[in-house]
């Protein structure tokens, strides 16, 4: 067995105060980012997510979100163990979850994302500035969401993009107007999962729901709920589930543009090519509309 495996089984024993030895390793399919690997050890089976060691940050940020929502007791995420560099690559360890090849209970998944939202926090931001994929998200506290949503999520994505010598027609116009898609009740905190596509969420074999790879922070609930919407794989039911306890607001589908065009600049920012085309066109309509 490769040493850099055994190494980090006597980190995991350290964190979790029992003798782990290594069984057995095999590499996994799917992850975006990271490579991914199933730990086969004495203490059980853990999931294991591997990199070079400046991914340091952005798995310790990781685990401290999923101990954040895991700690909510609403929607399951995996139990993260440890984040730690090692043989100079980094690792993140978490709980292995089982995920069945058939569906889940969508309904469920729905009522639990809003269960999460529900629960009453004091300001916007988040213990720790983090990463939205690869790219670093700010996340200072914060009372005032539009500023937020303004300063720490359009206009720091326009920067970086800016750096790269991307430029957008009418984002200024856009920023200094934001004001206005938010004129209904004021934007409350809740405790965001903040990457919420189809590939971030699945189901044990027993159909439980289970969210992975957050981007958390306090921020607007609708936030979530829109990216739900941007690349699909989530059905009705999941929408019925979460509106049963959060009701949808009137002006949700005017800030739905609004709060995915910070993901669709990530993706200018990471991937160049359409997705410039398809921010500025969006920047176009909300900053006409
Ligand atoms: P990345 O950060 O590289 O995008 P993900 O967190 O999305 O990686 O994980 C990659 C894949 O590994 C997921 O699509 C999922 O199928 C699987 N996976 C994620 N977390 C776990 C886990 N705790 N246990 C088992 N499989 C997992």
């Amino acid at each position: 067995m490769d040493t850099v495996w055994t190494e980090l089984c006597r980190r995991i024993g350290e964190r979790l105060g029992e003798s782990v030895a290594p069984r057995g390793t095999s590499r996994l399919a799917g992850g975006c980012i990271h490579n991914a690997a199933r730990l086969e050890t004495s203490a059980g089976t853990f999931f294991v997510k591997r990199n070079t060691a400046h991914c340091l940050e952005q798995f310790e940020a990781e685990a401290e979100s999923l101990d954040i929502i895991a700690d909510t007791a609403t929607i399951r995420v995996p139990r993260p163990v440890l984040a730690a560099e090692t043989g100079g690559e980094a690792f993140l360890v978490l709980e292995f979850i089982e995920f069945g090849s058939g569906g889940g209970d969508a309904r469920r998944m729905g009522r639990e994302l809003a269960e999460l939202h529900a629960l009453p926090q004091t300001d916007f931001g988040w213990t720790r500035d983090n990463f939205i994929g690869p790219t670093p998200q700010p996340n200072p506290p914060a009372d005032d969401w539009p500023a937020f949503f303004r300063e720490h999520r359009l206009r720091w994505m326009f920067g970086l993009l800016a750096k790269q010598g991307v430029r957008f027609r009418h984002g200024d116009a856009l920023l200094d107007r934001l004001d206005r898609f938010f004129d209904d009740e004021p934007p409350q905190p809740s405790i965001l999962h903040g990457d919420l596509w189809g590939g971030n969420a699945g189901y044990t074999a027993d159909g439980t729901p289970v969210v992975f790879d957050p981007a958390a922070y306090r921020g607007h609930d609708e936030a979530d709920l829109a990216m739900t919407e941007l690349f699909g794989g989530f059905p009705s039911a999941f929408y019925e589930g979460y509106h049963a306890v959060r009701p949808k607001r009137p002006g949700y589908r005017r800030r739905r543009e609004l709060y995915n065009l910070y993901h669709i600049l990530n993706h200018a920012l990471l991937f160049g090519g359409g997705y410039a085309g398809q921010a500025q066109s969006t920047i176009d309509r909300l900053a006409r509309g």
